[in-house]
């Protein structure tokens, strides 16, 4: 039998490696190979070891699924092919490339990241993990992720697929955000040191194709013998999740301004937070007993410092994000006076419609754009 190390130097990254929990390591190692070799995806990261290229992909990986990923990674590179190029890009052309994938603060990640590499390891992405870990946006698995596929270093990882199959494996009797270091363990020692790069993949491929969250294929599955949750039929039940607290849903007054000449006033959101950096329509949240009305008017004084006029309604739109869902009551409004100031934002800007496209918007405001245009086209 062949056992695995512990690959790992990162000092918070050592586990005390108890007995075996699988009971042929060899076993698992060697039919999941055979299994990637015939039936792994083809995909557009594993055609490279560029470490650049390959944590662009991982990071677009976190939170997104693959076929969204794969258009926005080819647009990526050609917009910024190289780490030089990313470095030395202007957020928001950053910020743009990115528009439509979510979770803004991984672009800005990759852009701070890329500068870092840029100023203190000239521009070459590090080898090491313990230096990996250091830059903005890169956790332990994304590190494991890039370093196992460019350099083929034995670094285990651990994302939302791994931990499903560890947990089914196993027969998890927790959920896995209560397992952690248990579930890093076992990436850890089940990790083929001797291929780590074709392992890792190997791993993630099982949970996104086979052992999929619901209805796993267990009867085509290289590891059903040895699955434990497959033998107490209990695939459908594990991971065990935690009970969760209902959404909050806010209702937000959105205001389209326009000011004499046509245009539209936009502004920049705070670079610290949600979307930070990118461009929005004002607005704010609707407090108990206000109109919607009422709501654009105070936020537009308390935001922007102006005065408006609350029109007729542009459209409503429902959004929903990890942690809660908005309703945007979105309406177009007439400037009264005051001049705009960036009280809660970074900047603001007065633009013509046709401009709009220019700016990074969330998706969400890219469906008031929408709308705006079908508007002038009436
Ligand atoms: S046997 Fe089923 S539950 Fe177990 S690892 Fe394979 S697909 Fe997942």
């Amino acid at each position: 039998m062949r056992l695995s190390r512990c690959p790992l130097d990162h000092p918070s990254t050592h586990l005390p490696i108890h007995p075996l929990i699988f009971p042929d390591i060899s076993f698992l190692q060697t039919t999941l190979l055979d299994w990637y070799a015939s039936s792994g995806r083809v995909l557009p990261w594993r055609e490279t070891r560029d470490p650049y290229a390959i944590w662009v992909s991982e990071i677009m990986l976190q939170q997104t699924q693959v076929k969204t990923v794969i258009p926005y990674y080819e647009r990526w590179l050609e917009a910024f092919p190289t780490i030089a190029t990313l470095a030395t890009a202007d957020q928001q052309q950053v910020l743009k490339v990115w528009q439509g994938l979510g979770y803004y603060a991984r672009a800005r990640n990759l852009h701070k990241a890329a500068q870092v590499i840029l100023e203190q390891h000239q521009g070459e992405f590090p080898r090491d993990l313990e230096t990996v870990l250091t830059l903005p946006g890169i956790g332990r698995t994304t590190a494991g992720g890039i370093l196992s596929a460019a350099f083929n270093q034995p670094v285990p990882i651990l994302d939302g697929n791994v931990k499903r199959v560890l947990a089914r494996l196993t027969a998890l009797q927790k959920p896995p955000s209560k397992a952690l270091p248990q579930l890093w363990q076992w990436s850890t020692q089940i990790l083929d040191v001797e291929r780590p790069r074709d392992f890792n993949q190997a791993l993630m491929d099982l949970g996104a194709t086979l052992c999929t969250p619901k209805n796993p294929a267990c009867l085509v599955c290289p590891w059903r013998s040895h699955c434990q949750a497959h033998q107490l039929h209990l695939q459908q039940e594990i991971p065990m999740t935690e009970s969760r607290a209902e959404i909050p849903h806010k209702m937000i007054g959105v205001a389209v301004i326009w000011g004499n000449e046509g245009q539209i006033l936009i502004d920049r959101r705070r670079q610290e937070g949600l979307l930070g950096g990118l461009w929005e329509f004002p607005g704010g949240k609707i407090e108990p007993g206000e109109t919607v009305e009422a709501c654009i008017i105070r936020e537009i004084r308390e935001e922007l410092g102006i005065e408006v006029e609350v029109g007729d309604r542009l459209i409503t739109i429902d959004h929903a994000y990890t942690h809660f869902r908005v309703t945007l009551n979105v309406h177009h409004c007439r400037h009264l006076s005051g001049d705009p100031q960036p009280i809660e934002c970074d900047e603001v800007r007065w633009v013509n419609l046709e401009d709009l496209e220019q700016y990074p918007f969330p998706k969400a405001n890219v469906q008031i754009i929408d709308a705006l245009r079908v508007g002038s086209r009436e």
